[in-house]
């Protein structure tokens, strides 16, 4: 068999030399330790790579397809390396390779193909907010068995009372920035958006809008299917281009570690190349632009002052994208701290993966589920009434599963509480 057809994986085949086959990075894999199989482990999967490469097993040998199927991509494995072994892109390069002789599952074609077409993607985003906000999905996670339930139960987690807004004051001395709004956090998670702006202007920033934008590609890119992911990378670049905004900001762990890969995605575009690696420097997580200065503490008025002492327990859960993929650890717990009214607990195994991880719940809810469950316990372990945590598909994964598990407690984005706190400090006495 010729590696011909194998040229993404191919090329990225210096990272895989790099492995030096020290099995570090077992302990760090969530799907290694939920399904106990070394062919499930990231070492395991760089040896399944090489023998791609060398010819020893078959593209389209199924036993291959499942075990890179089951990785999350949450690339816990890539902090723990001691070597440096860039496995998200070498996962990336092996499923764009593997593309041609697999096809996606069907669940996964028609989730990518509504994501890449606005005409598709908005009405699904409203039939979404119908059945949350008519109570049919609350409905469903309860009836339903819990396999079919769960979808259901996501959705209706990303549910938020509703809550009066307020003016933010800002002195627009930091610079101006702009929100890359995203499919599902415009769709189902607007408060969160809406609080993002008001904390970035409270902190400094001017906002600007940025007309034209589309889904990151994350989802994509993922699955391998790379030619979609830069042709919404290249939409994207020209529309914050247009909108000249000094840094690109983004709420959603996972669409701010695929904005930063543009760069490498665009790699060999000629035309794209330059302008792809500028779009992903000026990329910046919320939690980072908040963190760098501040977050400014608002002082609270003696009116809501019963709030503050009466401290909700919140419990920080690092998304896959965040803490692995940006590296980024501490701002989200400067955020949480500069909320009033939040008194963070410790959770136990915050930096494993939630079995979220894009479509992957859709696709292989089983091994989802599995990855889940020890989470889950954790979270109850910690006696936290709130878990925060700053990307979409965890705060549907985790809240989809602590309402199938009869908890109480709500799932929250990190800004949310910031927001929450800076409303209350501003609240006429
Ligand atoms: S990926 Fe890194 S930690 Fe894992 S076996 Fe290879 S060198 Fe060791
Ligand atoms: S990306 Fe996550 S699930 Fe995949 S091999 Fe690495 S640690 Fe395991």
């Amino acid at each position: 068999m010729s590696t011909h057809d194998l040229v993404p994986l191919e090329r990225a085949r210096a990272g895989l030399d790099a492995c030096v086959h020290c099995g570090f990075c077992l302990p760090a894999c969530p799907t290694y330790l939920a399904l106990e199989d070394e062919n499930d482990s990231p070492r395991g999967r760089l040896l399944l790579m090489g023998a791609l490469l060398d010819g020893s097993v078959r593209p389209d040998d199924p036993a291959v397809g499942t075990h890179l199927d089951q990785c999350l991509g949450c690339r816990g494995c890539e902090t723990a390396c001691p070597s440096g072994v860039p496995y998200g892109r070498l996962l990336e390069a092996t499923r764009e390779s593997l593309l041609p002789h697999r096809p996606l599952p069907f669940v996964a074609r028609v989730v990518l193909g509504v994501f890449a077409n606005e005409w598709a993607l908005r009405p699904a985003l409203a039939l979404a907010r119908l059945a949350r906000a008519s109570g049919i999905a609350a409905l469903a996670a309860r009836l339903l068995p819990a396999r079919l339930a769960m979808p259901f139960a996501m959705l209706a987690s990303t549910a938020r009372p509703e809550r009066q807004g307020y003016e933010p004051q800002g002195d627009g001395s930091r610079g101006t920035a702009s929100l890359l709004t995203g499919c599902v956090m415009e769709g189902l998670f607007t408060e969160v958006n809406r609080a993002t702006e008001r904390t970035l202007t409270v902190n400094g920033w001017t906002m600007r809008t940025t007309d034209g934008q589309r889904c990151c590609g994350a989802l994509h890119a993922h699955a391998g299917d790379a030619d979609t992911a830069r042709a919404l990378a290249r939409e994207n670049i020209a529309a914050f281009e247009r909108s000249g905004a000094d840094v690109v900001v983004l709420n959603s762990a996972g669409c701010g570690a695929m904005c930063r890969e543009y760069g490498h995605l665009l790699a060999d575009d000629r035309a794209w190349a330059v302008r792809a690696s500028a779009f992903s420097d000026r990329v910046r997580d919320v939690h980072q632009l908040l963190a760098s200065a501040g977050p400014v503490m608002l002082p609270v008025p003696a009116h809501a002052r019963d709030v503050a002492a009466g401290a909700i327990r919140v419990a920080y859960d690092a998304p896959c994208h965040l803490q692995h993929a940006q590296r980024i650890v501490e701002p989200p717990l400067a955020v949480l701290h500069a909320a009033n009214g939040v008194s963070l607990v410790p959770l136990a195994d915050s930096d494993q993966c939630c079995g979220s991880a894009g479509i992957f719940n859709l696709v292989l809810p089983e091994v989802a589920e599995r990855v889940l469950a020890p989470k889950l316990v954790r979270i109850a372990e910690s006696g936290a009434d709130v878990v925060a945590t700053g990307n979409p598909g965890c705060l549907m994964q985790i809240g989809g599963g602590l309402r199938l598990s009869g908890s109480e407690v709500q799932v929250r984005h990190p800004v949310e509480l910031l927001d929450e706190s800076y409303a209350r400090a501003q609240r006429p006495g």
